[in-house]
Formats: C-alpha cells, structure tokens, sequence
C-alpha cells in the first residue's frame, strides 16, 4: 500500500538503524575538510574505506541474482532497484496523485552519510532520461516532508552516461544536510539578486554552465496539479539552457547529453555534464564527480587525492567536467526574440 511522504520521513530513521545492524546497509565512515573557493564553503568528504568498496559488494549480488532473474537486464547484470527489494532496504512505496504512478523509496546500500535514500520508479526507466511531472511532485513532497519533520533534505538526479551515475534504473537520491541553509551550493543561489522572477538564471561566480531557477515563496502549500505546472516549466526551461549550452560546444560527445539535477525547497539547478571524471594532475587519479560535486561535496578516496584536488583546485576540476557558460549569449538570444515578437 503507497504511503504518505511524512510517513516515508518519520520511517527512515528506524529503518536505516535496522538495515545496519542486519547487514544490508554498509556504513563508511568518513571525515569532512571545509574549502571555500568560488564564494562556496565546499565539503571535501574524504572516506579511506571507499577503497575497499568494489570487493565489499560481490557476496551481496549473488544473494539477490539467486533471489529473482527478472531483476537483471539484458546483459545479466542485477538491477538492485527492481522489486523484489532487499527487505531491509525498503522503506515505503508511493503513488503520484494525478498520474497514479508508483515508486519505492530505498535507503542507499552503500551509506557514507547516515540516512541516504532513493526514489525509484517501480517500472524500469532509464538513467538517462529526463525527469517527469510524477517524479519531480514526489521529490519535492518529500522535501517538504522532510521540512515538516523538522529535517533538512536536498535532492539530486544524475543523468546519462557522463553525469557520474552508477545505476541504469531511474532513481532520485535524497541526502540529509546538518543545517538548514542546505547543501554548499545553495548559499550561493540564495545570496543572488533577481531582476526577474519566474525565469532561470547563472550564478555568474561559477566559471561553467549551471542553470538555476527560484520557486515561488509558499510553493510547499500549493496543489497537485498547480506544484507540478510549476516545477514541469522550471526543469524544462532549464533542460532547454543545458541543451543550448551543450550546442555550442562542439566537441561534445556524440549521444543523449549528460547533466545533474540539484533540487532544494527553494531552488532547482541544472548543470550539463562533458566528462564523467576528472585528471588529477598530481596524483595521476580519475576523480569521479556527480551531482554531489556541484552541489559543493566532492569526495576523495585518500589523503593524497585530497592534497590533490585542493593542488588542482575545485574551479577547475568542476569546469574541467561540465561546460563553459554560454548566459550572455543565452540571455542576448532570448532578448532578440523578445524584440521580434514584440
Ligand atoms: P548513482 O551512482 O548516482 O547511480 O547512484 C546509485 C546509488 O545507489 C548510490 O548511492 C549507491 O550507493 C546506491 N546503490 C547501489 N547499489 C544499491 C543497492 N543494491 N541497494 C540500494 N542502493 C544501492
């Protein structure tokens, strides 16, 4: 039976608790190393266990492949978001009020910051393709949940090949941040002064693309169908700029862009993604970077990737993954077609 989003919230404390002492959530701890650079105070989250994590996982996959073939795709692989659901990682599923579709929302197996979960869609999507009205109205209801309960959530969606996604099947993450202000991003976004409401904007400190876009104050007590209108336009019109962005680029690779999403109760972010890992110039390392990058929480497997990523700085790793800004010229464009329609 689909349960509300307080309950979603009020169960995922107890639930992550249960999952780590049974064993099918895996803790990694880690420690934090602020770094203000762009006018952010990015979180370099540097976790030594991760090292260990790719020989970690192999008795657990064997156990769910045993468990039901209809959850591998076409090439074997077990797809971990397809019910049936580990039962320790199952939280509660969903259901859209005005298109009845339904979700699972699942605590993340692999746990660096206690009480991670995910929504995932019960039908198999793709990873790569954009998010839906459905998806983007349950999302933000678990925001507000979230807020309800007197918790802080943001929300991100890494989508396509190069946008730092590890899983095929559609899922929506949700991280718990220890202030309210949210991610490290988010200060940054708050702090810029709107000329115009109602339409995205660049933070222009950034030195790549990123499209960001203000929800109206109160947007937690609207109604379905008018909270899915207005976060439907804002993704669209931002999914709009990323693909501009990624058109005067002209070596972008071949294929479906890539971009991360970054949703907060008072913004959503759009940044389009070139590259899915970044050189490391000193340590010779692949840095892997996903949403969480640009929300402003990179994370660094050792000490020396972290003297690393702070020789290379943050600017030129994020710019060296995602694309040059093209807003002026966005911003010129959309005032010439003013004009003529005008
Ligand atoms: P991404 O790497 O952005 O595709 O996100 C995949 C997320 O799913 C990560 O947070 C993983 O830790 C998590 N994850 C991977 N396998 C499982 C699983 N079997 N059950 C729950 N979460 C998982």
């Amino acid at each position: 039976m689909a349960s509300t989003h307080s309950d979603v919230l009020a169960k995922i404390p107890d639930a992550y608790e249960a999952a780590l002492k049974s064993g099918d959530l895996l803790y990694f701890p880690s420690t934090i190393e602020k770094h203000n650079e762009l006018d952010i105070d990015f979180e370099i989250t540097l976790c030594p266990a991760l090292q260990k994590k790719q020989a970690l996982p192999a008795p657990d996959f064997e156990v769910e492949a045993t468990a039901a073939d209809v959850r591998k795709d076409s090439t074997g692989k077990v797809d971990p978001f397809a019910p049936p659901y580990t039962s320790k990682l199952y939280v509660a599923d969903l259901k859209d009020e005005l298109s009845g579709e339904e979700f699972a929302v699942l605590l993340n197996k692999y746990s660096i910051v206690p009480q991670h979960f995910l929504l995932v869609t019960k039908e198999f999507r793709s990873q790569a393709s954009p998010l839906l009205p459905s998806e983007l109205v349950q999302t933000y209801l678990l925001l507000v949940a979230a807020r309800r309960a007197g918790k802080h959530f943001f929300a991100f969606y890494n989508c396509g090949d190069n946008s730092g996604a590890s899983q095929p099947h559609k899922h929506i993450q949700f991280l718990p941040t220890e202030s309210s202000l949210g991610p490290p991003l988010e200060g940054l976004a708050r702090r810029a002064q709107l000329e115009i409401a109602g339409r995205p904007f660049a933070l222009p400190q950034l030195p790549y693309a990123s499209h960001t876009f203000r929800f109206p104050t109160h947007m937690d007590s609207f109604g379905a169908e008018q909270l899915e209108k207005e976060l439907s336009d804002a993704f669209l019109a931002l999914l709009d700029l990323s693909i501009s962005t990624v058109r005067h680029d002209p070596t972008y690779p071949p294929g479906r862009p890539s971009y991360n999403v970054i949703i907060t109760l008072e913004h959503m972010h759009i940044i389009p993604r070139k590259y899915e890992t970044y050189l490391l110039e000193k340590s010779g390392e692949r840095l892997p970077v996903n949403a969480l990058g640009f929300a402003g929480m990179l994370l660094v497997k050792s000490e020396q990737e972290l003297e690393a990523v702070k020789a290379e700085t943050v600017a030129k790793i994020l710019r060296g993954v995602g694309l040059e800004s093209v807003h002026e010229q966005q911003v010129e464009g959309t005032s010439r077609e003013l004009q003529t329609m005008l």
